[in-house]
């Protein structure tokens, strides 16, 4: 009785917890594929996509990737052999304890004779697989202290609550044969834990047993030319992948400024996190978006988070939507316009052709804003005194110090390509190159950081080879950049 009303309380708790957890893959929405896509179109479109791969070549592909990479996990052997010991010893383990133990009365009960009624070398072994699962994730986590890993209160949980059961069931088989009495109080903890565990599963990080194999399976068959809105159903459940392992945050080229900025945003894994809370519209204050930003600026798009990933998280697509869904909330952008601005140049056919140049006239607005003077041409400039602290400020590096070796022969203008672009360039770019570099000399602040050509420029160094001087000028807009973007969201806080 006690056993059948706690088994049916967890299972409903665990269905209910299914149901809201995959709900949630079609209520929730990210990115420029979000638009006009209710969840009434996204069930019928992810069930037409599953039958049409199910009956289509993709189900060889499909097959091979569920025996490699869901029930051999070959991805995360090539990445960290410890950690695919720990998970294949946990995995086996359970899978064991499921038909041996979970089904004992449809399969084992069966087969052998008095199954129950003495020690059992079935369970014993399970027991042993899991236990040593567990004991190295504890090592890695604990000891070894695994770079980039981090351990959060769900890691806890789960890994004490598989520890109770283990150590229960082992204790449990143990007094089996010597004490009745402890049986019986140890059966009450071994149960209640085991249910209490199935009833966490979908809320906790364990229900990456389901979402990571989906999540492989569904990246293997699905590309750019699939049904947008089964990518968004995808994008959403890779949140629900992600086991926040830190393989992404470890192979992330930009991993290094986290070292020496100390914003966790700047690691895929932590901007994993915060894609979640966003993506539910939880409440995210100033600070924290002006946290993710500078990661998202930082970021180089490189892709070797996507590569490296073990559950197979198409982590590149999901940048870009984060800052395109940034964009379609309204939230500043200034921070992301170059790399971003390179990436969506990329992307331009996805997106809404009326809509594609908004957002980075938003950004060039917020960037040049804090430079009056490059929007005042009539004005007449004074030269003296000459502003002493900017050209200080701009002195990052001796290569920036070159710009006082120009004498102005328009070289690097000449064979910029941005420049060659336009027919009246003044008008689009403010100043040209060799203007923005005389600027400097001069200490004008405003039209060295507030010209809209710092942005177009396309770090191509062409100015920079041709320059006679030696002027280091690519190297200089670089830094300018990132003083002009420190100076605009110091202005916008
Ligand atoms: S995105 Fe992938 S690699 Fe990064 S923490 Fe999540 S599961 Fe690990
Ligand atoms: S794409 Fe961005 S987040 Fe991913 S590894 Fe490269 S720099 Fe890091
Ligand atoms: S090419 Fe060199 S010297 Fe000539 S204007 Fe440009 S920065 Fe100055
Ligand atoms: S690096 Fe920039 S400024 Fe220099 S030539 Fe190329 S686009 Fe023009």
């Amino acid at each position: 009785m006690f056993y059948n009303i706690v088994l049916y309380a967890a299972l409903t708790v665990f269905g209910i917890g299914l149901i809201y957890k995959i709900s949630g893959w079609f209520r929730f929405s990210i990115g420029i594929h979000a638009k006009n896509k209710t969840i009434s179109a996204r069930i019928p479109a992810a069930l037409k996509g599953l039958i049409a791969v199910i009956f289509s070549q993709k189900l060889g592909t499909l097959i091979r990737v569920f025996i490699m990479d869901v029930l051999f996990q070959i991805r995360v052997l090539k990445n960290d052999k410890l950690r695919w010991l720990m998970h294949m010893l946990i995995y086996a383990g359970f899978m064991f304890l499921f038909f041996t133990h979970a089904l004992d009365r449809v399969i084992p009960t069966s087969l052998f004779d008095r199954y129950y009624l003495k020690l059992n070398p079935f369970l014993l072994f399970s027991g042993c697989l899991v236990i040593s699962g567990i004991a190295i994730a504890v090592y890695r986590r604990f000891i070894l202290k695994v770079p980039r890993l981090k351990t959060n209160a769900m890691d806890q949980y789960v890994i004490i609550l598989l520890a109770i059961i283990m150590l229960s069931g082992i204790a449990l088989e143990s007094t089996k044969l010597t004490s009745y009495n402890h049986y019986q109080k140890i059966w009450y903890i071994h149960i209640l834990t085991c249910f209490l565990g199935l009833a966490y599963l979908p809320f906790s990080k364990m229900f990456h047993l389901f979402t990571t194999p989906a999540s492989l399976l569904a990246n293997s068959v699905m590309d750019k030319n699939s049904d947008p809105a089964n990518i968004m159903t995808r994008q959403v459940m890779e949140l629900d992948s992600c086991t926040h392992c830190g393989t992404c945050s470890f192979h992330c080229s930009v991993a290094v400024a986290f070292d020496s900025i100390g914003n966790e945003n700047i690691l895929p894994s932590e901007r994993m996190t915060f894609l979640k809370d966003y993506i539910t519209r939880k409440n995210i204050n100033a600070q924290g978006l002006a946290a993710i930003q500078q990661g998202i600026y930082l970021c180089t798009n490189c892709d070797r988070c996507t590569i490296n990933c073990p559950a197979g998280i198409n982590l590149r697509d999901l940048w870009f939507n984060v800052r395109e869904e940034m964009i379609q909330r309204g939230h500043s952008v200034s921070l992301m316009l170059t790399p971003f601005s390179f990436y969506r140049g990329l992307k331009q056919q996805e997106l809404d052709p009326a809509q594609y140049d908004n957002p980075l006239h938003k950004a060039e607005k917020d960037l040049t804003d804090p430079f009056e003077l490059v929007n005042k041409t009539e004005e007449i400039i004074s030269l003296t005194p000459a502003n002493r602290e900017f050209k200080e400020s701009a002195d990052l590096s001796t290569r920036t110090g070159t710009y006082s070796y120009c004498f102005t022969c328009e070289n690097c203008s000449t064979v910029c390509p941005v420049v060659g672009n336009y027919e009246n360039p003044q008008e689009y770019l403010d100043l040209l190159p060799h203007q923005i570099i005389r600027s400097m000399g001069f200490g004008v602040k405003d039209l060295a950081m507030g010209s809209r050509m710092l942005w177009y420029c396309l770090t191509c160094y062409q100015c920079q080879e041709h320059c006679p001087q030696g002027v280091k000028v690519t190297d200089i807009f670089y830094e300018l950049k990132n003083l002009a973007a420190k100076e605009a969201s110091r202005s916008s806080e």
